[in-house]
């Protein structure tokens, strides 16, 4: 008779949740494979199979899988922020899948506490907690308004005194509806369908040449094309509203606000 306590536990795949702040503005959130190679290795990525040395889930990974003594991962966020957006407010929630864990009880909280201890300035993990696959199904299913801070900057010469006027109207004006067509640069892995979401613009400043401008969309909303238009591909945009060209060169996520219809 073996002791129960003996018995070597298979291994077994490990779930938790939890939610990232991203700081900085060089990091995807998942591995970032080489769209050439696929991850194989090639001469456009010298070998490495890589387009960047880390994401979001290899940060948490190369803390979390020599823990549990896992052999792979996979990383379920609730959508995705570009990689050069930061990602602020309370966080973006995700779950960490970890496959064949040798062991799988390990203490949460001093995990997430070391991932954060190792990239200080760089993301920042709250909440962790185990959770099941059906929390991977709701993250992927919960639709959620956003707010965003968006510097603008406008390609021709315009007078302060205009913009300020036109920004001011937006905000007076709240949700404007927009139609959205897949933006060129995702339209290979989305269909390319036209869509209508919502924004409104909340409040603006004028930053040195720029704006600072604090926007709230609906789930789904391409934020930079938006805001130049992209050849018409948003109608209408914040360029068309505003009467003059204007590009998206920095944004953050703020905050992901509360589902708009919960299930
Ligand atoms: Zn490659």
């Amino acid at each position: 008779m073996t002791n129960q306590t003996e018995k070597v536990a298979e291994p077994t795949k490990v779930l938790f949740e939890g939610r990232y702040r991203k700081l900085v503005r060089d990091l995807p959130q998942t591995i970032f494979y080489c769209p050439s190679c696929k991850g194989r290795g090639c001469e456009k990525c010298e070998g490495f199979g890589k387009l960047t040395k880390d994401s979001v889930q290899e940060l948490i990974a190369r803390v979390a899988m020599p823990w549990l003594k896992a052999r792979r991962n996979k990383f379920h966020g609730a959508g995705r922020e570009d990689m050069d957006v930061r990602m602020l407010g309370s966080g973006r929630p995700f779950v960490f899948e970890a496959m064949k864990c040798k062991r799988p009880m390990i203490d949460l909280e001093e995990l997430r506490a070391e991932i954060n201890r190792r990239n200080e300035g760089r993301i920042e993990l709250l909440d962790f907690k185990f959770c099941n696959r059906k929390r991977v199904v709701e993250l992927k299913e919960t639709r959620c308004p956003k707010d965003y801070r968006a510097r603008v900057r406008f390609e021709e010469e315009v007078l302060p005194r205009d913009i300020d006027r036109a920004l001011s109207s937006l905000v007076e004006q709240g949700r404007l509806t927009v139609l959205q067509t897949t933006p060129s640069r995702v339209a290979h892995r989305r269909a390319n369908i036209e869509r209508e979401r919502w924004i409104e613009i909340i409040e603006y400043e004028a930053n040195a040449s720029d704006w600072l401008v604090t926007l709230r969309s609906a789930h789904g909303t391409y934020i930079k094309e938006a805001i130049s238009g992209e050849s018409g591909r948003t109608k209408p945009s914040l360029s068309e509203l505003l009467g003059s060209p204007c590009v998206c060169v920095e944004l953050d996520v703020l905050n992901i606000l509360e589902a708009e219809n919960p299930k």
